[in-house]
This record gives C-alpha cells, structure tokens and sequence, in this order.
C-alpha cells in the first residue's frame, strides 16, 4: 500500500478572492505547501507573524497572496514594503508577487542597489503597489523622496537573518519607522538567533511564531546525491544522467503543473520518451500515462507531488528532485518511490545555491546523507552508454539472436568497411544528449504554428542541433533550402545556442519545412524540429534559457 501525505487542504479553503485564486490556478500551483498552509489564514486575519523558512519552501507565495489579497488598487501610494537582503532574491519575490497580482493588477517593483536609480525612480513614480528591496536602496529612496512608506499597510522582513548578517540592522531600523506604527509586520527567517528575536520584539505586536514541525522522519537507505544546477541548466543536467543510465526508469518531480509541462515537452523534443502527470489531468489521462509507464513506453514521468500521489508503481531507478522539495517529508516520500521491491534506487536532488540551506534542513530532519555528486561528462555518458550496450550485444551474441540481421550486416559491408560501419552504427546508438532518433511524431502535437511567438506571417521552429555540434547559421540554411525546397531569403532570425537552435521560415510553409527536417541529418547528426514556444510573458522554459 502506498503511504500518502495526507493535506487535504486547497487555496479554495482560504478566504481569497477569485482574481487571486486564478492567478494561483494559472502559476501552476496545485495545493498550499506547508508554510503557506499554515501562514496565511493567519496573514489574512491581520496578525503579525514570524515565520521560520528558508527558499524552498514556498515562503514567498505564503507572504505574497495575503498581502496581494490585502493591497487595493485604488488607494494611492505603496501599501507593503518587502525587504529582502539580496537584489536576486528582490527581483525573485517581486517577480512571484507580479504573478500572484497579475489579475488584480496590483504592480510589483524591485529596488535595489548597483543600477541606475533613475529608472527605479520613474517607475515608483507611476505609482505601484508593492515595493520589493534590499534595505541600501530602500533607504537611498527615502532620502531622496522618491519613495514614501506613509501608507505601508503591511510590512515584511524577508530572509531576516541573512539581513542581519550583512549588516542591515541600522538600516532596517531607518526603514521600518518611516512606516505607520499600525502595520501588520511579518518576519521570515531561516534560524531565529537571539539578535531576530529581539527585532521581533521591537516592531511586532504579539506575533504568531509559525514553523512547521518535522515528524521524526528517516529516508529509506538508498543512494542520494545532490547536484549543484542553475535553473537554467536543469534540462541539460538531467538529459545527462537519463543518458548516462541506459534502461533507467526516471520519476522526475517539479513544484508546478508548468513547470512539469515544460520539463516534459523538451525532454521529448530531446528524444526521451517523456511524459507529463499534474491536477490538470483527468482520471483518463492519468491513467493512459500511467499505462504507458509501466509498460515502459515511457521511461521518464515529470509530475508534481499532487499527481504522483497514490501512484502505484514499483520499478523505478531513480527518482529525480527536479525542484527541491518544499519540505523534508516531502523528500522522504519522494524518495521512497525507488529502492522498490529489493531492487537499488538512486534518489538526485537539483539544487540551486540559494537552496542550500534548504538541503541542510531536509538532510539534518530526515537524517539522510545526501552526497554531492558531479554531473557525468559527454564523454562519461557515451562510456557508460557503450558499456551497457555491450552488455546487450554480449547477450545477443550469446543467444544468437541476430540470424536475420546477417545478411543485412553483409550487405552493409559489402559497400562499408566494417570498422566504420560498426563506428557510424554506434554514432546512431550512443550519441548522447537528446537522441532525437527516438523523437516521436506525436511528441510535436500540442504545439500550435500559429503560436511560436514568429513576427507576422512567419513560423518560429525549435530544432536540437547547436554550438556544441558545431552548427552554423549557414548549414542550417542550406539544409532548410536543400530539403524543404524554400528560399534562402524566407529563412530568418536563425538563433543558435548551446545544444538547440531557433530559427524562422514563412507561415504557410512551416509544416513543409517540419515534414523535411524532422529526424532528417545536419551535419552527421539526426535532429528533431518541432514549433517553437511563444516567447510572450517570457516565461516558458526555453525563452527563459535565452
Ligand atoms: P520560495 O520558497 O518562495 O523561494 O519558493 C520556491 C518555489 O516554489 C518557487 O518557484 C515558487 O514559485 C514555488 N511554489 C510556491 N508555492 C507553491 C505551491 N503551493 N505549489 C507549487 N509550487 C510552489
């Protein structure tokens, strides 16, 4: 039987407007985390709180839907102040707050220090809601005017602290008494010295203290490692280990319905034979991509915790933290879907520098050693990918189970030397990272021509062939022109990045150029083309890798 973490709890259960509770359903986000449970009837009833939480854990959206329900656009001025010790955690949380806001129009801005103050200046002039920034920048606008906090409702101390440590105090000082005394004051903190406590005491009135209590918790004894990934480098990092382990059986587990959705579509596009699972999808579905797991048509499924809740499935090799768990029971129950039945399991965790408080937290909870692991080289994968199939041939020699291939192998020798047939064999075999010969026809069908976010009457296409292949923007016009027939001065906007590239043809003969292209070979290597992403909100994992 599986062991589910029971929350029953949804955003419908809080008092939250429809405008707030869309922009919720729309960021992806399926069910409250813990502190988010927990934070924000108690945010909404107007108590102060502090909160231990460290970035992970969801602890922005459990400040950020309170205050965007709270703020009123039709009063002037801005109503809550959010300090937070780092300009990329500024530009983070005003970013998340933008997006919880985005149907109430309520506007987010982030200030912070090292860049040019004239257009902060501007943009706080044209009168914004939430002001998001590091206590330096926030006090240089204070003096200078541009920004007054006579009207801030609500107050928030973000990664307390971390502001302490770098010496904020004085500042945080300066900052909160320019605020009206009758604020609501909230308090994040990932530990809680003496020093925070003291702050508390100075600018809280009776603060409810929130931390979410771990059970005695212990992860199954399997092999955990961590990889240290930029966002930006997840695709890459885990199209690496899947290759790297030939017949491996992945459950990869990302936050959001999106980000699942995005994980899974260019892992397919790569060539993996990927699928996705989130709250989105109904029982049918649920139960086709299930089907298609455990007869090993798919071999890696990106969900959310939601979905893969109950799930029943015994013979997976790895589980993978896409996004690192918001909390330590979290990681137990992840992890303990592999390591099934006797066989060995690996449990990987992404995890981002900022997130490495977190890993301490889910590690000393669950009492798990979590190793640092270092991401196989191209070269590591291809060894290990030759290995494992010359295990398989070993077999198949063993077995003879070839008879009715000889006569094509002697065909093929016939006009090849054998050497470099069995080279150009194992080329097809083993190249690594996305191994588009596998790329499906159904995997391109979601995507609309008409929404590739191309300029007018044009068609953006997305193929998996770049730099690292050494491509130029002309092999990829001669080759568009040679295969699909069209002309040279139709193809533009050729962008090529690391291991894919982007390029646009005219609308109406996109499809052709599909039907040519894809699975055909570029430079000895067999790519797959499939329609761009739009890049409008500039949100969707590929523009994002931009
Ligand atoms: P934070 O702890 O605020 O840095 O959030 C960590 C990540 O979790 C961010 O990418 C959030 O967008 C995401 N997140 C926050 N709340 C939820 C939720 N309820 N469900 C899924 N993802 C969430």
């Amino acid at each position: 039987m599986e062991k589910t973490v029971k929350s029953s709890i949804t955003f419908r259960d809080f008092d939250l407007s429809n405008e707030v509770l869309k922009a919720v359903s729309a960021m992806g986000f399926e069910e409250p985390t813990p502190i988010q449970e927990k934070t924000i009837p108690v945010l909404l009833s107007g108590k102060d709180v502090i909160g231990q939480a460290q970035t992970g854990t969801g602890k922005t959206a459990a400040f950020g839907i309170p205050i965007i329900e709270k703020v009123d656009r039709s009063v002037h001025g801005v109503q809550a102040l959010i300090l937070a010790p780092t300009r990329e955690l500024a530009i983070q949380a005003a970013e998340e707050m933008n997006k919880i806001g985005q149907y109430k129009r309520i506007q987010a801005i982030p200030v912070y220090g090292g860049t040019s103050i004239e257009r902060q200046i501007k943009a706080l002039q044209k009168g914004v809601q939430v002001v998001v920034g590091t206590p330096g920048r926030v006090l240089d606008h204070i003096e200078r005017k541009t920004l007054s906090l006579k009207n801030v409702s609500i107050a928030v101390l973000d990664e307390a602290d971390e502001m302490l440590d770098m010496g904020f105090v004085d500042d945080i000082t300066r900052i909160m008494n320019e605020t009206p005394a009758s604020r609501q004051t909230l308090l994040f903190s990932a530990t809680m010295p003496e020093a925070i406590l003291r702050i508390s005491k100075r600018y809280m009135k009776t603060p409810e203290k929130i931390r979410i209590a771990s059970d005695a918790l212990t992860a199954p004894k399997i092999n955990q490692i961590f990889y240290e990934v930029r966002n930006d480098a997840k695709v890459d990092a885990l199209s690496r280990l899947i290759d790297a382990d030939d017949g491996g059986v992945f459950l990869v587990f990302c936050h959001t319905k999106r980000e699942v959705d995005e994980v899974a579509s260019h892992l397919k596009l790569r060539g993996y034979e990927a699928d996705a699972m989130h709250g989105d999808f109904t029982q049918a579905q649920r139960e086709a991509v299930l089907k298609k797991f455990k007869n090993s048509r798919i071999d890696v499924l990106v969900a959310t915790d939601v979905a893969a809740r109950g799930l029943d499935i015994s013979n997976i090799s790895h589980v993978v933290n896409y996004s690192i768990p918001q909390n330590p029971e979290s990681y137990v129950h992840r992890i303990g879907r592999t390591g099934r039945a006797g066989r060995e399991g690996v449990a990987i965790t992404f995890v981002t520098p900022r997130e490495e408080k977190q890993l301490r937290l889910i590690m000393s909870v669950s009492k798990a050693t979590i190793k640092r692991g270092k991401l196989p080289s191209k070269e590591e994968v291809m060894i290990s990918r030759f290995s494992n199939l010359k295990v398989k041939i070993d077999e198949f020699i063993d077995d003879k189970k070839f008879d009715r291939f000889l006569s094509l192998a002697g065909r093929l020798t016939e006009e090849v030397e054998p050497m470099s047939a069995i080279a150009a064999l194992l080329k097809f075999q083993l190249e690594g990272v996305g191994n588009p010969e596998t790329a499906h026809e159904s995997n391109r069908e979601e995507i609309s021509l008409d929404d590739t976010g191309a300029a007018p009457g044009m068609a953006r296409l997305f193929m998996t062939i770049g730099k690292e292949q050494n491509i130029k923007a002309g092999d990829i016009i001669n080759a568009i022109t040679r295969k699909a027939n069209i002309p040279k001065q139709a193809i533009k906007g050729i962008n090529i990045f690391d291991t894919f590239t982007f390029v646009e043809v005219p609308r109406d003969a996109a499809e052709q150029v599909i039907e040519f292209m894809h699975q055909s070979i570029i430079s000895g290597r067999k790519i797959a083309v499939a329609p761009a992403k739009p890049r409008a909100g500039g949100d969707s994992g590929r523009s994002r890798r931009r």
